[in-house]
């Protein structure tokens, strides 16, 4: 294989930048060429490439965002779209692509991959939300910059003791809330995957009062519902009044961590290795810290489940 594309799509999250320096460096140690594809499968119909070399990912691991930008195409998600987007691979001479981003846009590589392009996908979105890989690249950031804003929060839940409610990323998601709830340490964590039971919620905030604690740090992921009617369904129960706070896309942004950028690094020239040796319709991972690959179209057909353990943990240390 003498050239490969790299495109980012969908959502962008922090380490995108690292995975597609990977990307280019891992090409160029084996003397491949990378083009570039700007805003995702937009810029693949649009023949929207650019040339990358080593120098043109210098001085980029560290920055949030994509350097190729990102966006969401209807037309592609079109026969006729798609088939210009062949037309533009085949012209261009790209014989493999690596598409970084979520599940959507993976869809959108397993079709390129049924109409022979050899495709890489290497998940990129802050939701972890993706099967058949322990991380997703970005979900260590947000959930950093999570657990950040609920310790600057809990100084004011503190002082003035409050209940606060904190909405957390994650439409159909729960793993930023469980993991910036157990790390912040917040009282309950309300995720989509479990019921929302309210006497629960109830229960630890009056049991906290008991022993004279008067403030509390909720964290409710978005797939659950509106922060808001969380608090105002705390407020008919308790009569306590509550704050809320919707962190919103501070979590999407920002320089990602360090697990990040040793994530994207990894599992970017791991992309580039199976492309090398001639692999399409995979995604590569992480499991027990080994890197993995696994059946694009079997990830796409199972549900990445919440570690129960990490739910129970959850539920023992908030008491
Ligand atoms: P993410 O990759 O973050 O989940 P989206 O769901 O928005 O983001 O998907 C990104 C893009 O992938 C879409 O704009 C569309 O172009 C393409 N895509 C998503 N689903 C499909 C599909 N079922 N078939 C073809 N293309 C798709």
């Amino acid at each position: 294989m003498r050239t490969i594309g790299v495109l980012t799509s969908g959502g962008d999250a922090p380490g995108m930048n690292a995975a597609i320096r990977a990307v280019v460096r891992q090409a160029a140690a084996l003397d491949m060429e990378v083009i570039g594809i700007a805003r995702g499968y937009a810029g693949l119909i649009q023949g929207d490439f650019r040339r990358l070399n080593t120098g043109s990912v210098a001085d980029i691991i560290h920055r949030g965002g994509t350097i190729l930008l990102t966006a969401r195409s209807e037309e592609f998600r079109t026969e006729a779209g798609r088939a210009i987007a062949v037309d533009n691979l085949r012209r261009e001479g790209i014989e493999g692509l690596v598409v970084i981003g979520g599940d959507g846009s993976f869809r959108g590589a397993l079709h390129l991959a049924q109409k022979g392009i050899q495709v890489i996908g290497i998940p990129g979105t802050i939701d972890n939300d993706i099967a058949g890989t322990d991380y997703t690249i970005g979900f260590d950031t947000a959930v950093n910059t999570a657990v950040e804003a609920i310790n600057r929060i809990r100084d004011t839940a503190t002082s003035h003791e409050r209940i606060f409610i904190i909405e957390v990323m994650g439409r159909n998601s729960g793993q930023i809330a469980l993991a910036a709830g157990i790390a912040g340490g917040a009282e309950s964590i309300l995720i989509p995957e479990y019921p929302v039971d309210y006497d629960r919620v109830v229960e630890r905030i009056e049991r906290g009062r008991h022993r004279g604690k008067l403030h509390s740090i909720i964290v409710v992921a978005e797939g659950v519902g509106s922060a808001l009617e969380v608090g105002r369904e705390i407020g008919r129960r308790t009569n306590l009044e509550s704050r809320v706070t919707i962190l919103g896309h501070i979590q999407r942004g920002g320089a990602p961590t360090a697990f990040d950028c040793l994530l994207a690094s990894r599992l970017g020239a791991y992309a580039v290795e199976l492309l090398a040796a001639g692999a399409s319709g995979r995604m590569v991972g992480i499991a027990a810290n080994e890197l993995v690959d696994r059946d694009l179209e079997k990830v796409l057909q199972e549900r990445k489940t919440i570690d129960p353990d990490l739910y129970r943990l959850a539920e023992v240390l908030a008491l």
